[in-house]
This record gives structure tokens, sequence and C-alpha cells, in this order.
């Protein structure tokens, strides 16, 4: 499988570059060059599979030539072989043909593992298959930064330094980050906001020089390989389910458009999906361009559910990609005027054509308590706000009555426990694996909101690390 930019004018790559590369140089981000195509005696065949192997199944095509099916079965049985649930990504019923797509059951409780486990594992072999290294350098808000230093931890080729907030993320958030002590991992705690974090992840990725001598690697969401293995709960959900004799529906909390792209990569790889449905907070860039067909930025308000706190849906440029038949150049003038003045509007066959399969629906703070006290107090199931986000707008959506609705649950309540304080008025136990978190000892070093100070500390690891 080879690989092209969405903005036509990047080389084409193999997976494994791809998979090193992260955003393409023209700008664009990487998709494949065709989508492998599923007939319904395959997808029959993927009936009763374990997970692993199943997820295994539905990747290969997307890394032939470079991995072999039989390589992803062992790295991907590796890479669930932790999660706390047998079926790695269980169903639960909450209503006469609704389901929850539980995808909590990883180390860090919220969905990014499913992917970041086996990317970690991923960058690992292809790395010493070159005999290189790498230095991943990420900021994040909270959840990302966990999964990946979780999926990074003890890797050969791979060291890590995640930048957060000091004091800006929940407590749970940070112990998971900072109790994890492996040599090859160091957290940074800046004296700034979020904002700030990213702003200096960038300027270093900015500095070429720094940055090639380094070696510096990303492994945030527009890294193809982190779509492609979410593409198998999709499967997974919709096979246990029926499909490919039963046509199913989903709903997706959304926040940087991973996770939906990945719904609708699926359906064009064969999977019969009849809608996705987008659930979003006050941060409603997605539900408005879908009522409209104009996407706006406007600021970005804290939320309950502050991993859809994002102003611009970065993988949403794939999906522009699909509607404009794929033509790179219309990508780039759309992409471009998007910049310019944060308003993009979409050909107008390519909006109607969206809506035929895409709807979204919006839910505030208040509608979001309102929702997981609803679903505690009918099903007896608690939500964190994310979750109750996508079941909520899964319920919004009219739907074939034959068809299923799988609303996918992206982290655990524990992870949000003074949204659940605030909606149940009582705080959610932590998993059983994660009990004694607040009695581990962290690791972090306070760094000031300086790029020069984080360029040496990054290069005394490297140095530390035994590289040049
Ligand atoms: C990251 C995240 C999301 C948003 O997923 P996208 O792929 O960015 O749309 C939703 N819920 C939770 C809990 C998350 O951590």
């Amino acid at each position: 499988m080879k690989y092209v930019s969405t903005r036509g004018k990047a080389p084409v790559l193999a997976f494994d570059e791809v998979l090193l590369a992260g955003l393409a140089r023209d700008g664009g981000l990487y998709v494949p060059e065709t989508w492998p195509q599923f007939s319904a005696a395959e997808i029959r065949a993927m009936r009763g599979l374990p997970y692993a192997e199943l997820a295994a199944r539905v990747m290969a095509p997307f890394t032939a030539g470079c991995l072999t099916e039989a390589e992803m079965k062992a790295m991907a049985t590796e890479a669930y072989a932790h999660f706390t649930h047998p079926a790695v990504a269980p169903l639960k019923q909450i209503g006469h043909n609704q389901w929850v797509l539980e995808l909590f059951h990883g180390p860090t409780i919220a969905f990014k593992d499913y992917a970041l486990q086996l990317v970690g594992r991923l960058f690992d072999h292809v790395l010493k298959q070159r005999g290189e290294r790498v230095m991943v350098v990420g900021a994040t808000s909270g959840d990302t930064g966990s999964a990946a230093i979780e999926a990074c931890r003890d890797r050969a080729a791979v060291d890590i330094v995640i930048l957060h907030p000091l004091g800006r993320v929940s407590d749970v958030q940070r112990r998971q980050m900072t109790s994890v002590l492996s040599d090859n991992v160091r957290n940074l705690a800046v004296e700034g906001t979020f904002d700030d974090c990213q702003d200096l992840v960038k300027a270093l990725f900015n500095d070429l020089a720094y940055r090639d001598a380094m070696k510096l690697s990303a492994v945030n969401s527009i890294n193809w390989a982190r779509v492609m293995a979410q593409i198998a709960y999709y499967f997974a959900a919709a096979v246990a389910l029926g499909a490919p004799d039963v046509t199913v529906n989903f709903a997706v909390p959304t926040g940087n458009f991973g996770n939906v792209f990945a719904g609708y990569a699926a359906r064009r790889m064969g999977l019969p999906i009849e809608r996705l449905v987008v659930g979003s907070n006050r941060n409603d860039i997605l539900t408005r361009f879908f009522d409209s067909g104009v996407m706006k930025a406007e600021g970005v308000v804290p939320t309950l559910s502050p991993s859809m706190d994002i102003q611009v849906s970065s993988n949403f440029e794939r999906l522009v990609f699909e509607y404009v038949a794929r033509d790179g150049g219309q990508v780039e003038r759309l992409m471009t005027e998007f910049r310019h003045s944060g308003t993009m509007t979409m050909p107008d066959g390519a909006w109607a054509a969206m809506r035929t399969l895409f709807e979204s629906h919006r839910f505030d703070d208040q509608g979001t308590l309102d929702l997981m006290k609803k679903l505690s107090r009918l099903t007896g199931e608690i939500l964190d706000p994310h979750s109750a986000i996508g079941v909520g707008a899964g319920l919004k959506a009219e739907l074939r009555r034959d068809a299923p609705l799988i609303a996918l649950a992206t982290a655990h309540p524990a992870k949000f426990p003074d949204a659940v304080m605030a909606a149940m008025g009582h705080r959610p136990a932590l998993p059983a694996h994660m009990a004694d978190l607040p009695h581990r000892p962290e690791r972090l070093d306070t760094i000031a909101a300086d790029a020069g100070r984080i360029k040496d500390y990054v290069s005394a690891f490297a140095r530390a690390r035994g590289r040049a």
C-alpha cells in the first residue's frame, strides 16, 4: 500500500515512511492511495475472531509491503494483551437496539490506548528495522500525553518528553503520566497554559536543524497509523451485531475528527454503516458545519468534556479530500481559505453528499450533566461526559429502526470524577488496576515556558540516553 497527501504535492510514501513522517511535506495529511475492500463473505468470516486477530486482518492491507498480517497479528496480540476486558472493546446494551462500545479498557482508560498501544509497537518495530531512534515530543491537555507515555515506555528505539501545563491537568491525568518512571520517559510541567505547551512544541519542530539533530517525532492524532488502528473496533462492533447482514449506525463524541474518520474509512472498506452521528460540546464547529456547509472557527471555551475543546478538527481535511473527489489542489485552496479567513465553504454538492452520511448534535455542559443523569437512571450506566455526548447525539438522530445504534464510549467515568460528581453526587472509583494511582511515586520537572530552556532540556535528556 502506498500513501498520498491530501494536498497532492508531497511524495507518495510507503507505510513505514508515513508512520514516521506524521504530517506530509506539503502541509497535507497522508491517506491510502486506494481503500482496501472487504467483501461480505470476508466480513462474515471475521465473526468470532478474537479482537487482536480481527484487528490484524482489518489493518493488514494498509501495512502490506512493509509488515505482513502475521507480524501485525503478533503486534496486535501484544498491544491488547493487557487490556482489562477479555473482549478488549465490549458492547453493552443500553436500549432496545442501542449499544455502547466501551473503549476504555486500556492502560490509561481512554480510547486513545486502542491506537497508541499499537502505534508504539509499530514505531519500535519499524525503527529497529531501519536502525534508527526517535525522540517523541508532544504537548497534552490531559488524555493524549498519558496514552502516548504508556505506548512508548521502555521501547528501545523511542524516547519521549511530554509537556503539560503546570497545575492545569487533573490529578488523575497528571499521575497517569508522572508515575511512569521508565528511563526513556520525561514529564515537563510548563509554567503556562496548554496553548503555551503547544506553541513550545511547534517551536522545537520548526527549528529544522534542531529537529533533525534530535530526530524529533510526534504521535499526534493526524498520524495515519492511529486512524488505521481505530478502524478495527468499528469492524469488531458491527460484526458482533451481525454485519454484513445487519446495517449499523455509529455515534461518536468528536474533537479532532480522528475517531469518526476511522468509521468513515470502515464504511469505504465495505462495512455496512448507514449513518455516522457526530457529538460535540459547546465547541460546536462540526455541528455548525454539518448544519450549514460552512466551517467557521470561533474561540474555544472550556467545558466538562475537555478532550473535545477544540477549535479546528485537524483530521477533517481527510474527509474534505474524499468529498472533493480526491482533488489535492482543491483541498489546498479550501484549507488556505480557512487559514486566512477562519471560514471554509464546501462546494454544495460535496456538503449535500456528506449530509447523506453524517449528522451532528451539540450539548452544552448542563445538557451533558442532564444526559449523564438520565442515562444512569434508565440503564444504570455511569458514562463520562464525552461518552454521554456521543450517546446523546445518537439518540437525537432519526435512525432506521432495524439498524442498531452503536455509541462509542471514549473514556472511563473515573477519568472525569468532577463531572460525575456534579451529575451524580458521588465520585466514581478508579478501576482495580489503577486503584493505587494516588500513592504511586511521581517524577516530573518544572520548567519555564521558554523554547530555549526546553531545547536544552531535551538535548540533555538525549545525551543521557546515549545519543550524540
Ligand atoms: C481524544 C478524545 C476525544 C476526541 O477524539 P477525536 O479523535 O479527536 O475526535 C473524545 N473523547 C475522549 C475521552 C478523548 O480522549
